[in-house]
């Protein structure tokens, strides 16, 4: 009897010392929170301060990191131009002068030519494929591993959906109509468009309107019917052209400073990625929307006049463009992995988009 009651003594004893010791812990986790010293990061973005949709995603992804991690982590956005000029967001977050950056990969294609498969490339894919290439089909990783070099971490982050193909002062009846004609067309549809006769201008945005307006310029492309209307380019060219064959559909970046987002604890990352993560979704779902109301505003109540480019002119775009992709794909092994995956990618998500868009 003496035995049991010693055994169950014995018993109630470790009983309480793990209950205490789970206490303590419990105590010093909370404590822990308590006294946490908040990280406090820099965004620099490619955007006007709260431009529309993409200045004002930048600012939403930093307040929900902000909010899903209670505070312990908050992050100060500024646009472009405020602290740095846009297009050196991505080497102040590869120095680490700034921690975090937004803007569009193929804003990067001086450094690295490859960059633009992870935004947009003419003929690309849509925004849903470039989800399922990014998130499921091996994109990311190859994103990682072309970015890792200069200590930046890309997240998705946002997705205009697809573009337009742009305003024009006159009609386009066939190829022959490019020839001379001056676009503000960045990036890659600029270099296409070069090549089957046209002069692309790369014009910021803010002063399309005016170039356009004053003659400067025969033609514009920018984004889609919510940002452009914002613009007003519809005052200045009447024919509005689809499809957005130079960026069908872009997705956006959230870029991190490698040695800061190693320094946060693992919930932090978490919290950062998935944020990222919401914004990719939420943009394109604003986009989506915006673009609906504003496309049956420019038509409706301002005349816009929207053509589909002719079948020859945009085969031979296409031509063009597939034949500069693969020379990019060229310059060296890690841009011919990426090319061969996106391609791979592509054809396959082709065949079930016959079906699957079919309805
Ligand atoms: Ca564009």
């Amino acid at each position: 009897m003496k035995k049991i009651s010693q055994f169950i003594l014995v018993l109630f004893s470790v009983f309480m010392f793990s209950c205490g010791e789970k206490n303590n812990n419990t105590e010093q986790t909370q404590e822990q929170i308590e006294t946490f010293e908040p990280i406090e990061w820099t965004m620099v973005t490619t955007w006007p301060k709260g431009f529309p949709g993409l200045g004002s995603g930048a600012e939403d992804l930093a307040r929900l990191i902000g909010e899903l991690s209670n505070g312990r982590l908050t992050v100060k956005v500024y646009g472009a131009n405020e602290l740095v000029p846009a297009l050196q967001v991505f080497d102040e977050v590869s120095s680490g002068s700034v921690q975090m950056g937004h803007g569009a990969a193929y804003y990067w294609k001086g450094k690295m030519p490859a960059a633009s498969f992870f935004c947009a490339v003419p003929f690309g894919l849509s925004p849903d494929e470039m989800d399922g290439w990014l998130l499921k089909g091996g994109g990311w990783e190859l994103w990682k591993e072309l970015y890792a070099p200069h200590n930046v971490i890309p997240f998705p982050g946002g997705n205009t959906g697809m573009q337009m193909g742009g305003w024009f002062k006159k009609e386009i009846n066939s190829i022959d109509d490019f020839q001379g004609l001056k676009m503000r067309i960045p990036g890659l549809g600029g270099e296409v468009f070069k090549r089957v006769g046209g002069n692309p201008e790369l014009i910021a945005g803010g002063e399309i309107f005016s170039a356009l307006d004053m003659g400067r310029i025969d033609a514009a492309e920018f984004v889609g019917p919510y940002n452009d209307l914002a613009f007003g380019f519809y005052k200045a060219a009447k024919y509005y052209y689809y499809p957005g064959w130079q960026e069908p559909g872009p997705t956006l970046e959230a870029i991190v400073n490698k040695q800061a987002y190693e320094a946060l604890p693992a919930d932090l990352q978490e919290i950062v990625k998935t944020a990222s993560l919401r914004i990719n979704n939420e943009m394109h779902a604003e986009f989506t929307e915006k673009n609906s109301q504003a496309l049956k505003i420019l038509v409706e109540e301002h005349g816009v006049i929207v053509k589909k480019f002719p079948q020859d002119v945009l085969d031979k775009l296409k031509q063009e463009s597939e034949a500069l992709l693969k020379e990019m794909s060229e310059t060296d092994e890690l841009s011919m992995r990426i090319y061969q995956s996106y391609s791979e990618f592509k054809a396959r998500s082709n065949e079930w988009k016959k079906i699957s868009g079919s309805l």
